[in-house]
């Protein structure tokens, strides 16, 4: 999709604050700096719009994005980060499970994992959170332009096997430094509108 068109609707918690205008929403989760606000600025085309962290685990809201007047990105606040207070993460809980599992507009969620390393156990839970609840999941693999490209099969592989993907998940490999991966990525998204 070549987007012109992008506007931030706000930053929710809460179903009853969320838009009722019944577009498709696509909700992008991924651990702590792993380059989610990098994914989202590069699919839209924008340098800075979904703000790049400076301080990871601090926004504990939904932001949506309206794109085109087509669909939203609904950006998850970031997990795994360390400082996040036990009370914060019950909340950040609470509110992932009430949109994840009760929203009928949410067709996908983008679970955005650093190709580089194998997934965490965080990356893990939320894969088989999403799995149980039958949620499409289509995994985006980032940060490729760090390993070298030869390595990228090998890195995949891992990132299958350590998630224990089902083999028809897609898996991306990406780069928002590069814009690698770009294409593929709103095929999966428009493929699922
Ligand atoms: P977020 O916390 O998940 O939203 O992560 P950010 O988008 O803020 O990215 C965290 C850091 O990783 C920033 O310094 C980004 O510039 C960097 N980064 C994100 N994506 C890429 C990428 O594809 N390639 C490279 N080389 N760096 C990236």
């Amino acid at each position: 999709m070549k987007v012109h068109n992008v506007e931030m609707i706000g930053s929710f918690v809460r179903p009853e604050q969320f838009p009722e205008d019944g577009l498709p929403e696509f909700a992008l989760a991924g651990r702590s700096n792993v380059g989610k606000s990098s994914f989202i600025n590069r699919m839209i085309g924008r340098k800075a719009m979904a703000r790049i962290s400076s301080k990871p685990g601090k926004t504990q809201q939904l932001n949506f994005y309206k794109i085109e007047e087509q669909l939203y990105y609904v950006d998850v606040p970031g997990y795994g980060y360390a400082k996040v207070s036990k009370s914060e993460r019950a909340a950040w809980g609470r509110m992932i499970e009430q949109y994840f599992m009760g929203r009928e507009q949410l067709r996908a969620v983008v679970l955005i994992i650093d190709i580089r390393h194998n997934p965490t156990n965080d990356d893990c839970m939320m894969y088989d959170f999403l799995k149980h609840y039958n949620i499409p999941v289509i995994v985006v693999a980032t940060k490729a332009d760090k390993i070298p490209k030869g390595k990228w099969d090998k890195h995949k592989k891992h990132v299958r096997e350590t998630l224990q993907m089902d083999k028809q998940d897609p898996l991306i490999v990406f780069s928002s430094e590069k814009g690698l991966g770009f294409e593929e990525a709103w095929a999966e998204i428009e493929s699922r509108m």
